[in-house]
């Protein structure tokens, strides 16, 4: 038997018991003569001494860090405790002992906090998962995931795999592509989901399925994506859009019950797509805080102010509590929004007085009277400090509401040990296009209009106005989860495709096996995806998704350890005709 217990597992109970330990040297410390090891594996660490004897040894044939060791021996109660860690008031008198395997000298430090960089730590990624930070990472996916499964397993959801070779039908983002080595000159494509097998798992009747499953999307990588990634990816038959919300509220309660021991005491809010555009600026908002965008247009228009008179859109937030903001700090704030990521030219302030007064940097332009009016639209109360963006009309909502999350950072508001989900429903069914000056899907191709705007896909001039029966999951501000009401008939299905620009045959050729399916008894059905690496960074209040997944790629999509994407030799080339 290579060990008794584990290093996590020996308590004050086990005083004077014999035992065998097998674990990794984390740290070494020599007193005169004698020593104590701290012996890590998965469980823990338990704390060993060596004797004068034992010490001796050692001298002669010294242990490093990392090295891989087997130790026989008593425990027995330390005379000064730990009381950091669970085995804390014992330690192992060691006996005997065996080098089971050496090792270099580490890169880094595994220590909570290391001395690797990110790029050397990804480098040598099985070292970085021996820390015990990564470790609970990767254990609450893990208690995530099996929450996930016993809840969806409760509703009588069934796993089923889809494959991963399969066919390129570009839409949204682009496919990673396998070339064929016996059909040579073709291509398959990895999945971007897994949407149109479960909708045909939907045809052939298996009522509720879910996967959780890898996911490909070569994207040009923003912060914190990764080229695969994974989701908690479920279909349903014979659903309305409210059986599938109550649904995986069920599911994301059960989740946050069991990892968390967080209960939601409400139902989760819901917020129409238009609505939350027009509060927040984006289509999931931060409800942590309230900080709403109020547009004034109607107010500050004709004064000769020229930036509010040309502007498509004015909007203001009022920042409780920040009046007494100096020069340098509102000029600070300025060049914030002035940076490119931002895009804008400047930002007006109006700073409601203690005393209820006012004073702003357009003075010259609005009077007293009118100021007032534009605080009380902004719901500004004394001690406020009122933020003011103008401009083209998306640009700036997406401006302020960057400047409303980064105002809440500042303010404290967004407290990472506060949930709050909400869903945001009525999606438009079609976004438009400017580079390609053509109309795409929102969601996906396979997302129902409202029933009562179907006859809308045949207008162009409506496609900006249809909603569909798409909904996002969203959480303290970021999307957990979408899905939709799906199309389950083919007329609708053909009418999608030709609105999305595709002729019948390219609609055939792509996707003409979904069309068939639909000719064979197709259920009404619908669904969701999760975002499981992005639910685990957030449940562990994080915000990097990397730190949740055992084998990640850097920001560049690329695999430090193993040093991919890479070349391959001209003989697999040639095998592959490429
Ligand atoms: N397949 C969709 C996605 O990956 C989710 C869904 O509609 O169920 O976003």
């Amino acid at each position: 038997m290579y060990r008794t217990h584990t290093c996590g597992e020996l308590r004050l109970a086990d005083a004077q018991r014999t035992v065998t330990l097998a674990g990794w040297v984390k740290t070494i410390r020599k007193f005169g003569s004698i020593t104590f090891i701290d012996l890590r594996d998965r469980y823990g660490v338990t704390q060993l001494y060596f004797n004068e004897t034992l010490t001796a040894d050692l001298d002669a044939n010294p242990l490093g860090r990392e090295f891989v060791i087997q130790v026989n021996g008593k425990v027995t109660e330390r005379s000064s405790k730990n009381n950091v860690i669970p085995t804390g008031e014992v330690e192992v008198e060691v006996t005997d002992y065996l080098i089971l395997n050496k090792s270099e000298i580490p890169p880094f430090t595994i220590e909570d906090n290391t001395d690797g960089g990110d790029e050397l730590r990804m480098k040598y990624r099985f070292l970085d998962l021996r820390r015990e930070p990564v470790r609970k990472n990767l254990e609450l996916r893990y208690k995530i995931s099996r929450a996930a499964r016993n809840f969806l397993d409760g509703q009588q959801f069934m796993e089923v795999e889809t494959p991963m070779l399969i066919k390129s039908t570009p839409e949204g983002a682009r496919d990673f592509v396998v070339p064929s080595r016996m059909h040579e000159g073709q291509f398959y494509a990895l999945p971007q989901s897994p949407q149109l097998f479960k909708q045909l798992l939907m045809v052939a009747g298996y009522d509720k399925y879910y996967q959780i499953v890898k996911c490909f999307r070569d994207e040009d990588l923003r912060a914190d994506r990764q080229p695969e990634f994974t989701q908690i990816d479920c279909e349903m038959s014979f659903v309305s859009q409210e059986d599938i919300l109550n649904t995986f509220e069920g599911m994301t309660r059960f989740i946050f019950k069991d990892v968390k021991g967080l209960e939601f005491e409400h139902d989760f809010p819901r917020m129409s797509y238009d609505e939350a555009m027009q509060t927040y600026g984006n289509d999931k908002p931060d409800i942590r805080f309230e900080m709403k965008l109020k547009e004034l247009n109607g107010l500050v228009k004709g004064n000769g102010f020229a930036v509010f008179d040309t502007a498509e859109l004015v909007v203001g937030i009022a920042a409780a509590g920040c009046s007494e903001y100096t020069r340098k700090q509102t000029d600070e704030l300025t060049e914030w929004v002035k940076r490119p990521q931002i895009g804008m030219k400047g930002l007006v302030f109006i700073k409601v007085n203690a005393d209820g007064s006012l004073k702003s940097t357009v003075d010259k332009f609005y009077n007293e009277d009118q100021l007032k009016q534009m605080a009380a639209a902004c719901d500004a109360k004394a001690g406020d400090l009122i933020l003011i963006l103008a401009g083209e009309k998306n640009l700036t909502r997406k401006a302020i509401s960057e400047l409303r999350l980064e105002m809440g950072q500042r303010l404290g508001l967004r407290n990472p040990e506060v949930f709050k989900p909400l869903w945001v429903l009525d999606f438009p069914l079609f976004d438009y296009d400017e580079a390609e000056d053509r109309y795409i899907a929102m969601h996906h191709p396979f997302t129902s209009p409202k029933p009562e705007q179907v006859e809308w896909m045949h207008d162009r001039s409506k496609y900006a106005d249809i909603k569909a029966n798409a909904y996002d999951l969203v959480i303290n501000g970021t999307e957990i989860g979408g899905g939709s009401i799906r199309i389950f008939n083919k007329k609708i299905q053909e009418s999608m495709f030709a609105a999305l620009g595709m002729s019948p045959e390219e609609a055939n050729e792509k996707f003409g096996f979904l069309l068939s399916a639909f000719e064979y008894g197709t259920p009404p059905h619908g669904g969701i995806a999760l975002g499981f690496d992005r639910l685990c960074s957030l449940l562990g209040g994080s915000d990097s998704i990397r730190d949740f997944i055992a084998f990640p790629k850097n920001n560049a999509g690329r695999d430090m350890m193993l040093n991919a994407p890479g070349m391959i030799d001209e003989k697999q080339r040639k095998e592959l005709g490429i």
